[in-house]
């Protein structure tokens, strides 16, 4: 990790606690039913591989992915589908993992799609919230942890596609992208 570009704000041993605990907490939650937990490409991947195997459950994975933030840095929440589900999940426990909600548009958009297939339930798991900058009525059901209004890095979470492999979740410094010309800074830090 270059320590010049990024502050570590949640190690990887704090990282690696949470999941346990958030692992424990959908065991419970989803125990004798069947779970089906769906990732968002490309950001959930890391969390959802670690997720997957602290839940002590048979479990099915699925994936979609969607524009995100793309060049445009504002979350309008109108995401395109660019890989939808591979399988229907009507009747069937679903459990959005999301590295972090940020203003929930995105997720209220997806769960508002999700809905209309007619799943036995839809909740959230995200490792990070961003409580301050909400603007949809999301609330995940299970989090890590609440963090201020910071432009986060690594643990899958990029800037420019850069630092998803940091292990440690980390705020990237304005010294990175202050100064910029173009259109990928992070929202509301220009
Ligand atoms: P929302 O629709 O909740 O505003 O946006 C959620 C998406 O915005 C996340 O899945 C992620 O792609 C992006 N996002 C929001 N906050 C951050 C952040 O601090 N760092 C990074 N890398 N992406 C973020």
């Amino acid at each position: 990790m270059n320590l010049n570009e990024v502050d570590i704000l949640i190690t990887p041993q704090e990282i690696r606690a949470k999941v346990q605990t958030l692992g424990q907490e959908i065991t419970r939650e989803y125990s004798g039913k069947d779970l089906l937990l769906l990732g968002i490409f490309k950001i959930a991947f890391i969390f959802l591989a670690d997720l997957v195997r602290a839940i002590d459950i048979p479990v099915q994975i699925d994936f979609m992915d969607i524009s995100s933030y793309g060049p445009s840095t504002v979350s309008s929440g109108e995401v395109r589908i660019i890989k939808d589900l591979d399988a229907s999940i009507k009747g069937k426990n679903v459990l959005l993992v999301e590295d972090i909600v940020d203003t929930g548009l995105t997720l209220k958009y997806i769960t508002a799609i999700l809905h209309k297939r007619e799943p036995e339930s839809i909740k959230i798991c995200c490792m990070l919230d961003k409580p301050s900058r909400r603007i949809a009525d999301i609330k995940p059901d299970f989090c890590g942890y609440a963090v201020e209004d910071r432009f986060i890095v690594g643990y899958g979470l990029d800037y420019r596609e850069n630092y998803r492999e940091y292990p440690a979740i980390c705020e990237l410094k304005p010294c990175v992208y202050q100064g910029r010309n173009d259109k990928e800074q992070p929202p509301d830090k220009s």
